[in-house]
Order: structure tokens, then sequence, then C-alpha cells
């Protein structure tokens, strides 16, 4: 096959879906790999570099007529570029992005959805998500030590006693574990939240502190459907907005990444608790793209409230770190291309004649030749 990496185009976007390292794979397998002029630059891989590894540096255009695959990060903002027939691998979110489903039926091309790849062990690989929540958890903690006017580690100086900071994470998933264990190494105290109580164990091997919220005295499991949280009733959210709230009045940084599949993100961080904070105090809420988990939080912006907590809300953080970013997603999605590939029977077959008994390509298929296959059936486990 003949795969095509665009540039990504929308605005402030750092990260490019193939490195030299991805590519390389790509090549040994037998396909041809086409890369746009500058694709890697803000992500710090240089075109001669994509050519040293057998890629073809070419326009844009060349890039969209030539492939049969079209590697990407974020969806495209419409099919215009597009050829019939063509497949694309990308972030789609089809439940948000209808009318570029509607295009991508009319055009009749294939699509793989990165985000829809199932979370099953065998399937790790492939999991952007994971990938960029787990470089979201660490940018978060490099931000808030960036805004923050003290160390995170004590130190016994000898101008004086330095006491550590103090973090709190709520939502202890992929993101949450990976800002704990950011945090911890920078020397912070850390103490996490999270109401699925299977997160406790992990917790506290990354070396933080669990807390709990009891309701009547007994400890509630907010573990839904597959691994993910569920919505929890209102007892018990004020019980977690309590701890909460006696927590802010001692940490110095918040770090929120609590998220509910399907539904906005759930409103921990009252302006209240923000004004009961500290003099100096971050939080950082990477729920913003969804709301947020602060009721303070502009979504894409830096807010000083009041002069006193800072609030960063970008929903650009996996951007912010594009070379790792970069790496990793590459892997992911090239990767992913090979075991797709690698599916399909016939020698000379096209990419609609994948294996639709695969969970890992049927989950992950939005579009097959402009059929709609979205929302796929669940995974029958056994
Ligand atoms: P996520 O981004 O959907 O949510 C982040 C966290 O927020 C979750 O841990 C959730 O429990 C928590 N949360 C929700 N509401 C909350 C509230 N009110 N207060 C505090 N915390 C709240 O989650 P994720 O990081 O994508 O991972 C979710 C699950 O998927 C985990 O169990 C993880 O182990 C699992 N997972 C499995 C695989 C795999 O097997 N391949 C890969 C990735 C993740």
């Amino acid at each position: 096959f003949v795969f095509g990496v665009p540039k990504e185009t929308f605005p402030h976007e750092n990260r490019v879906a193939a490195t030299p390292e991805s590519i390389k794979n790509l090549v040994k397998d037998g396909h041809q790999v086409l890369v746009e002029t500058g694709a890697g630059q803000k992500a710090n891989f240089a075109d001669n570099v994509y050519q040293e590894v057998g890629a073809k540096v070419v326009d844009s255009k060349s890039i969209y007529d030539q492939s049969d695959v079209i590697l990407k990060i974020r969806p495209p903002e419409n099919t215009k570029a597009l050829k019939e027939n063509q497949t694309l691998t990308s972030f789609i979110y089809p439940a948000q992005n209808k009318e570029l489903l509607n295009q991508l039926q009319e055009k009749k091309i294939t699509t793989f959805a990165m985000e829809c790849v199932p979370r099953i062990t065998r399937a790790q690989t492939y999991d952007a998500l994971s990938s960029m929540a787990n470089i979201a958890g660490y940018k978060a903690v490099v931000l808030a030590a960036n805004e923050f006017g003290r160390f995170f580690a004590g130190q016994m100086t000898a101008a004086g006693k330095v006491p550590p900071a103090k973090v709190m994470v709520i939502g202890a998933g992929v993101a949450g574990l990976s800002a704990i264990v950011t945090a911890k190494n920078m020397g912070a105290i850390v103490r996490a939240f999270d109401t699925r109580l299977a997160t406790k164990e992990q917790v506290k091997s990354c070396g933080a502190e669990f807390l709990e919220v009891k309701i009547n005295g007994e400890v509630v499991d907010g573990a839904g459907i597959g691994g993910y949280a569920k919505e929890m009733g209102k007892e018990y959210l004020e019980a977690e907005l309590a701890l909460f709230l006696k927590q802010a009045k001692e940490v110095d940084i918040i770090i929120t990444t609590a998220l509910i599949p399907g539904r906005p993100a759930p409103k921990l961080l009252s302006k209240e608790l923000v004004e009961n904070m500290k003099q100096g105090s971050i939080i950082v809420d990477l729920a913003a793209e969804t709301g947020g988990n602060c009721e303070l939080c502009k979504p894409g912006e830096l807010y000083n409230h009041e002069g006193k907590v800072k609030i960063i809300g970008y929903t650009d953080l996996p951007s912010r770190l594009p070379t790792q970013s970069s790496t990793l997603y590459a892997n992911n999605i090239g990767k992913l291309m090979q075991y797709i590939v690698g599916t399909i029977k016939d020698p000379n077959g096209n990419m609609t004649q994948v294996d639709l008994n695969d969970d890992v390509v049927r989950q992950s298929l939005v579009t097959l030749n402009g059929e709609l296959k979205w929302p796929p059936p669940p995974i029958i486990t056994s």
C-alpha cells in the first residue's frame, strides 16, 4: 500500500502521525510512505530524516492523489482533499462529527478511528487514547510546576527549610496516574481520589495517598461498565465535594482528570472551593475539553482567578509535548495499520477486504467503502 502522511492543519497542532521510526516498519513490510514537506518540523522530525528511512517527501496534493491510506491525528475538517475509495485513519469522534461522517459515506471512504480501538489487552499497542492521556498527565504537572512559585520537593537549605508542595490528583485513570508519578518524582506530597475503588492499589503503588469518600460510614464503589466510571448520585457527589473543599485549603496544586464516557465532565471544583485555596495555588483541569471539572475553568486558557489561583484549561496538552506525543501516536497508528493490513487474506486485496470478524478491526472501523459501520456491535467476551 501507499501510506500518506499530511501535515496537520489544525491551528497550533504540533504533532505528526508518522515518525522516521514508525515509517521504517511500514517500509520493511513492503509499503511505500509519502510525507508532506515540513509535516514533522514542529515535532523535530526533519524532511531529510524521513527520506533517509525510505519515505518520499512530497507536496500536500500528491499525498492525497497518490496514497491508498491517509494517516492523520486530528479528524479532517472535511473530505475535500480525500479521493473516492481512499482509506483514512485518524481520531474521528463520529458522535461529535456527524457532518464529517456524512461526507465520509458520500465519498466512499474506508475510515478507522483511533479512539475506537478497543481497550482490550491485545490492542494495547494501538491505544492512542492511553498514549495521549499519559502525556497529558505528565504535561499537566510540568505546566503546574512552571506556574507555581515554589519548589515541589522539600529542602533543608542554609537559607531556611522549604516544605514540599502538596498535590491532589482527582481521577486516577491513565492521565491521573501519570500525573501522580510525575508529581511524586518531582518530590511533592501527592494524594489522589477516584470513584472507582479499583484505583486504590494503583494510586498507592505510585507512592500517593488514596483519599476516600464515605456515605454513612461506608466506602462506595463508582465502577461502571468496561472499567470506566459511572455517574454518581447526589449524596455521593456532595460528600465528594466536601472532601475536596477540605483538601483545597491544604494543597497547593490540584490536577483534575475526572471523566465519564459520553457525559459532560462532572463539576467537582466550585468557585467557593477555588476561593478557599491558598494564594499562588494552581489548578490544571484536564477535563477542560468536555466542559471542565472546575466551575471557573476557561477551556483553552490560563485564567488567573482574582490574582490568587491560576486555572489552566489548555485542551492541547499532548501537542505541547510534540516529539513525545508524535513518537507514541506514530507507533500506535503504524502498528495498527500493520495489524489491519495483516488481516487481509488476498495478497492483492485492498483495504476493504479487512477481516470484519476481528474485534480490533471491527471496533475501529467507522465506514467501509462509504458504508456506515459505526457504532460497532459490542465485543462478546466469553
Ligand atoms: P477516563 O479518562 O474516562 O476517566 C478518568 C478517571 O476519572 C477515571 O479513572 C474515572 O474513574 C475518574 N472519575 C470519573 N468521575 C469521577 C469523579 N466524580 N470523581 C473522581 N474521579 C472520577 O479514564 P481512562 O484513563 O481512559 O481509563 C479508564 C479505565 O480504562 C481504567 O480502568 C483503565 O485501567 C482502563 N483502561 C484499560 C486499557 C486496556 O485494558 N487496554 C487501556 C486503557 C485504560
